[in-house]
């Protein structure tokens, strides 16, 4: 895997098309590159808050300055995106207590598995 970094007017292009690819078009969705103190969590490299009464929602993706360098992977805003994206279409859900393991779980595979068949097919 390869570095995938954006700029805010990027990342906001690129709400925009996953938008539409993930059938989220009617989400108000906002977006923004914000520092690791500007995020509820530790150690994560973007996050979700939305109110699905009014079917809005913030993304938040970790500015590439704070990404650890010794981390696994590149980072890649992109599947970043389509991860907490993909939160929302799980939003509705009822969840089974507090363990959200297999949501994680779910979304990480649908992500890398949408983000690789399209990027193969933009390539062929
Ligand atoms: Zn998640």
């Amino acid at each position: 895997m390869r570095e995938v970094i954006f700029t805010q007017d990027q990342l906001q292009q690129k709400l925009l098309e996953w938008q539409k690819r993930l059938r989220l078009q009617d989400w108000i969705i906002s977006i923004k590159l914000v520092r690791e103190r500007d995020m509820g969590l530790e150690g994560v490299q973007g996050e979700v808050f939305w109110v699905i009464e009014k079917k809005m929602a913030t993304i938040k993706i970790l500015d590439s300055i704070d990404y650890p360098p010794d981390n696994m992977e590149p980072q890649d805003m992109e599947n970043t995106l389509i991860h907490e994206l993909l939160h929302l279409h799980f939003a509705a859900l009822k969840y089974d207590g507090d363990n959200h393991i297999p949501e994680e779980q779910a979304i990480e595979s649908i992500a890398s598995g949408i983000l690789t068949a399209y990027r193969e097919g933009v390539r062929s």
